[in-house]
């Protein structure tokens, strides 16, 4: 069985150590057991017995020693995730990390923008005191299922097909506009045109939404390369890796998109 990760906070021996591909592993190997952890709390009538066996060795975070240490050691967090507001994807739950793992940029459906790529080039490109990378080597972009921003633009590309899910008071307010970011990624899946016949149910819609939002995921990874020369520079030099991947809320699973 793996050790659990969260007992081995990042140090800037092991960050100096890692590969991209082994920053990637360290999420999937999180995200394996934070699903072992589902599985455990969600347990069959069958295995009950089993279950209360196994709850007895759980592991316990020593939060008090990672806290009176951090400032004097610093932080160094081997991922930047970016990935929705949505509440139900907390990241280091999601692939559990502790904290200092992980520098989180997190916005309604998971775009980029000056503000977040100026935040990605800071977390990736840091310098320690002799003037080694000790930057995050790994960004992922996470997009998730049911996602109401991405369902917000759908309803803006598509009115015919979705009821507004937003409420905008005036040509002033900020979600209007944030939202109009995501176009381009619901305008990129099929149907463009949808069959009114069709794209009332919620099946439909659902369908539609979960597409878009993996249609999202791709988009940003594109403009991380196109939008920042820095980003593009680090991964030319395979000093970085940027992937994108899924979250299922039903159930806990992030799948990689690109292999
Ligand atoms: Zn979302």
């Amino acid at each position: 069985m793996t050790t659990p990760n969260y007992l081995n906070p990042m140090t800037e021996e092991a960050l100096l150590k890692m590969t991209p591909e082994d920053a990637l592993d360290r999420l999937v190997q999180g995200n394996k057991r934070f699903l072992e952890e589902i599985r455990k709390s969600c347990p069959h009538e069958e295995d009950e017995e089993e279950q209360e066996q196994e709850q007895v060795v759980e592991p316990k975070r020593d939060l008090c020693d990672f806290i009176s240490k951090t400032s004097s050691v610093g932080q160094f967090p081997f991922a930047v995730v970016l990935s929705c507001i949505d509440s139900r994807m907390p990241t280091e739950t999601l692939f559990d990390q502790f904290i200092g793992d992980i520098f989180n940029a997190r916005i309604a459906g998971n775009f980029v923008n000056r503000d977040i790529l100026g935040s990605m080039e800071f977390a990736c490109g840091r310098l320690n005191e002799t003037g080694k990378l000790i930057g995050a080597k790994l960004i992922l972009v996470l997009g998730h299922n049911h996602c109401g921003a991405i369902a917000g633009a759908a309803a803006s590309v598509h009115p015919e097909c979705f009821n507004k899910n937003y409420e905008v008071e005036s040509v002033d307010d900020n979600l209007g506009p944030m939202l109009k970011e995501l176009e381009p990624a619901v305008k990129g899946t099929k149907p463009e045109d949808p069959d009114l016949n069709e794209c009332k149910t919620k099946e439909w819609q659902q369908d539609f939404v979960n597409r878009a939002a993996k249609t999202n995921v791709e988009l940003t990874k594109e403009n991380i390369i196109c939008m920042s020369n820095a980003l593009k520079k680090l991964v030319e030099d395979d000093k970085v890796i940027i992937r994108g991947a899924m979250y299922d809320i039903t159930n806990g699973r992030v799948t990689l998109l690109d292999e």
